[in-house]
């Protein structure tokens, strides 16, 4: 294993060194074998107690240096200054056999100086939740911070009423988000945030220094910018796949919006059913602002409050250095839009793009969401019904006129279509009624088989099963009655 302990050496201004809380029992539940190797992990030189000391904090893997990152934020718009890390412990850096270097944190690893009123402590059903949904996001291709165990704790944690405790093992590329930019732009500790900055670009794009090195205190506007720009790049993948595959996120929070541009916080995130851009899960959302249709609006929002955060390394003169930023963000916006309309272009089947394509997809939108259309199943038929005809009735039945326009427009070259909505349509999605399902079957029996079968069902998202096809069911209700939480 190749350890390094990065973050802790940017000094005190960053985060406080502290420990894990030990846990009473802890209990290896969950382990991912294909990224532990991935990471060099020597796990089957270790027994499953040892992992568990590992990964519940309990023991420190020998090079590690545990540290609670700080970090501040804007919560449904609201700047708070000081959150941080409350319940989990970054504990150093891995580096893969990609030569990547890869955060390795503990959640619900005990109470840090950030923790507030906060326990510090993750409830078991959560942390599962976490597992399953960040390795379905995986797998259908979305970028994503991911789950290497999850080891119950032994104890039990109080929300409502008490519930066992569980610790994740939270893998990342880092754990650097706009509001850990936001923490040192508000304290105006510029020496800290030219720090980050440098550090954040060695981290994730060091073709910004190929052409001139620079130290934290060297940094030229130019390669601010172009970290800046490439932040806000990465961002559109990561937003667009979310609306490829029905991804609500429902907290995207500064704080919730690595740099890194992976999806990070699984807390009251959930999957769209019927079409509906106004779709919200999570019950302290109650405005919409988070909403499915919200999220491009929300990104852009995101990456202006990042961009402030870096106006004083770009000029002294703060109106020359919004000035050389708006131009970013004007063509950041033009280039997401572009990029949902070639998206959803993919979803039905059309690989280049023609001016009255837009029309075609903004009526298809139209009709999924007046019929109420189960997303995902609507472009897996849509799909299907390139290389057999038996659902063209029902397809006529439901989207009308639109369906003979789709179908003329795509016919003359329909095998290719038909392998690009193969590839972005997914068959499967981490169904909420499923996921519900399952996290109350292995929480009450303590038997996780049928997690494991979903599991091995999200794997192969873009598959036909034949296997346990009733994890594609839609569920009955819309979910209707459906709500997530955070911090759980
Ligand atoms: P989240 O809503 O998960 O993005 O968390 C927002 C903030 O609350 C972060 O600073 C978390 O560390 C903190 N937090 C969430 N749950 C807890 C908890 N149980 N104990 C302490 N801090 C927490
Ligand atoms: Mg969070
Ligand atoms: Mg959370």
């Amino acid at each position: 294993m190749q350890i390094s302990n990065q973050y802790f050496h940017l000094g005190k201004a960053f985060s406080q060194r502290t420990s894990p809380v030990p846990v009473a029992k802890p209990e290896l539940l969950l382990f991912n074998n294909v990224l532990a190797s991935e990471l060099a992990i020597p796990f089957e030189q270790y027994d499953n107690e040892t992992i568990a000391q590992y990964f519940s904090g309990n023991q420190i893997i020998k090079g590690f240096t545990p540290v609670a990152q700080a970090y501040s934020g804007h919560q449904f718009g609201h700047f708070n200054p000081q959150l941080g890390d409350g319940r989990a412990h970054l504990l150093g850096e891995l580096t893969d056999k990609y030569g990547q270097v890869r955060d390795i944190q503990l959640k619900g690893s005990g109470i840090t100086q950030f923790s507030r009123r906060g326990d510090g402590r993750c409830a078991l059903g959560p942390a599962l939740r976490e597992y399953i949904m960040s390795e379905a996001m995986f797998a259908l291709g979305v970028p994503t911070t991911r789950c290497l165990a999850v080891v119950a704790t032994g104890e039990q944690v109080y929300r409502e009423r008490p519930y066992a405790g569980a610790i994740v093992t939270r893998v990342a590329a880092s754990h650097i988000r706009v509001g850990t930019f936001q923490y040192f732009a508000a304290r105006k500790d510029i020496e800290s945030l030219k720090k980050l900055t440098h550090f954040a670009i060695e981290r994730h794009f060091p073709e910004i220094f190929n052409e001139q090195e620079a130290t934290p205190e060297q940094l030229s506007s130019e390669q601010v910018l172009a970290f800046f720009n490439a932040v806000a790049q990465k961002q559109i993948p990561l937003i667009l796949s979310w609306m490829r595959v029905g991804f609500i996120h429902g907290v995207m929070n500064t704080d919730n919006t690595a740099i890194s541009g992976e999806t990070i916080d699984f807390g009251p995130c959930a999957m769209m059913n019927s079409y509906d851009r106004n779709t919200v899960f999570s019950s302290i959302d109650k405005y919409g602002r988070y909403a499915f249709g919200e999220q491009m609006t929300i990104m852009m929002w995101n990456m202006t409050r990042f961009a402030e955060t870096l106006i004083p390394l770009v000029s002294d003169d703060e109106e020359a250095a919004v000035a050389s930023i708006q131009p970013l963000l004007t063509s950041l916006h033009q280039k997401l839009m572009r990029g949902y309309m070639q998206m959803m272009a993919n979803k039905i089947g059309i690989k280049s793009l023609h001016a009255e394509d837009e029309a075609l997809i903004t009526s298809l939108i139209e009709v999924l969401e007046s019929q109420s259309l189960d997303y995902t199943q609507t472009f897996v038929n849509l799909t299907d019904a390139l290389i057999d005809e038996k659902n063209h009735h029902e397809l006529k039945a439901s989207l009308g006129i639109w369906f003979e326009q789709w179908l003329t427009r795509v016919k003359e070259n329909s095998s290719a279509a038909h392998q690009l909505m193969k590839s972005n349509n997914p068959r499967v999605i981490p169904r909420n009624h499923h996921i519900e399902a399952v996290l109350k079957v292995s929480q009450e029996t303590g038997d996780l088989s049928s997690l494991h079968r979903l599991l091995a069902v999200l794997k192969q998202p873009y598959e036909q099963l034949d296997d346990t096809p009733h994890f594609q069911d839609a569920p009955k209700d819309n979910d209707k009655d459906y709500h997530t939480f955070c911090g759980t």
